[in-house]
């Protein structure tokens, strides 16, 4: 894998959280604390990105993610384009790296790619010119590398240290990069005591998540626990036989009140979304005084602003001059 950052160490390129330092990604929640602000204050406005063309490439349905990088990308300045699938010429036979040289072309600065089969965002950094970064906005079920960076933001805010803080995430961990992305950010930033809890099915593999205690119920993983992080089902990552039943996932795997009260007193309860109310999570504990969910969806935006930001510095070194 390509290194991430420049030479003098400034980031180049995000699609993964992998190899991070403590360092760098304190740095970047630095600089979002900056950038947020909260529902009903007038947002951050910035220059940073003044200049800058930033090119949002969604092969992937996206709600949030996607508008979360337009907002981000615009308050700093920048020049954005939107492109999705339908409306894009991939599907009309171009190749994709005919459309990232197109798009270099008219001066785009910025690749932001969401695809669902693991190895574009790596495939474009071999690709792009030097003056080009590329920012993975969620790869299949790999990674998800601002997700994991504004949950560790979310969590920090709250709980301020890292070390012996009892984090547990509940539910389809196997295909979610959320759950990967988040593990390695958390990690990165000192904590020890990591729980998975799922049916045996939706547990990732041995090797993966080393160190993760793994639970099959969710009475015992959420036990003390200071976070809990819940997961939606991916069912577009599995095949149909696999299909789970909605109720009896609910009774089984989903955080209700009375489940909520096994955690601390003081335990968040987060989500990435979308969310399916009644399946993983009751609308009672999603919008109770333990969830940080719009939190996470706020904190989301400064932490996309400041990756950005981080970026742009890095990319006037690499412009070509005038
Ligand atoms: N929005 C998150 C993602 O892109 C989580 C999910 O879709 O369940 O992975």
């Amino acid at each position: 894998m390509q290194s991430q950052l420049d030479s003098a160490g400034g980031l180049r390129h995000l699609t993964t959280l992998d190899g991070l330092s403590q360092d760098t990604i304190t740095a970047i929640l630095d600089r979002a604390e900056r950038y947020r602000r909260l529902p009903g204050q007038p947002a951050y406005e910035g220059r940073e990105l003044a200049g800058v063309t930033v090119a949002n490439l969604f092969f992937e349905p996206s709600t949030r993610t996607r508008a979360s990088f337009d907002l981000a990308s615009r308050r700093l300045g920048a020049h954005v384009l939107n492109l999705d699938q339908e409306g894009s010429s991939r599907v009309k036979g171009e190749t994709m790296l005919d459309t990232i040289y197109t798009l270099e072309a008219m001066n785009t600065d910025v690749f932001v790619i969401r695809d669902s089969e693991p190895g574009l965002p790596e495939f474009l950094i071999d690709h792009v010119a030097p003056h080009v970064s590329v920012i993975s906005a969620g790869e299949a079920h790999m990674s998800h590398p601002t997700q994991g960076l504004l949950d560790a933001l979310t969590i920090r805010t709250h709980k301020r240290r890292f070390a012996g803080l009892r984090i547990a995430i509940v539910g389809d961990i196997k295909h979610s990069r959320v759950a990967r992305s988040t593990a390695t950010a958390v990690a990165t930033l000192g904590c020890t005591d990591l729980r998975l809890v799922a049916p045996g099915m939706l547990l990732p593999a041995e090797e993966e998540f080393r160190g993760a205690q793994r639970f099959t119920r969710i009475e015992d993983g959420i036990a003390d626990a200071d976070v809990i992080m819940m997961l939606r089902i991916q069912r577009e990552r599995m095949v149909k036989s696999a299909a789970l039943d909605d109720d009896a996932y609910f009774r089984d795997f989903g955080l209700d009140a009375r489940r909520l009260q096994l955690a601390s007193p003081s335990a968040l309860v987060m989500h990435p979304g979308p969310m399916n109310r009644g399946v993983e999570i009751s609308s009672e504990v999603a919008d109770g005084p333990r969830s940080v969910i719009r939190e996470q969806v706020n904190n989301g935006v400064a932490v996309r602003m400041a990756v950005m930001a981080s970026i742009a510095a890095t990319l006037t070194r690499h412009r070509r001059p005038l």
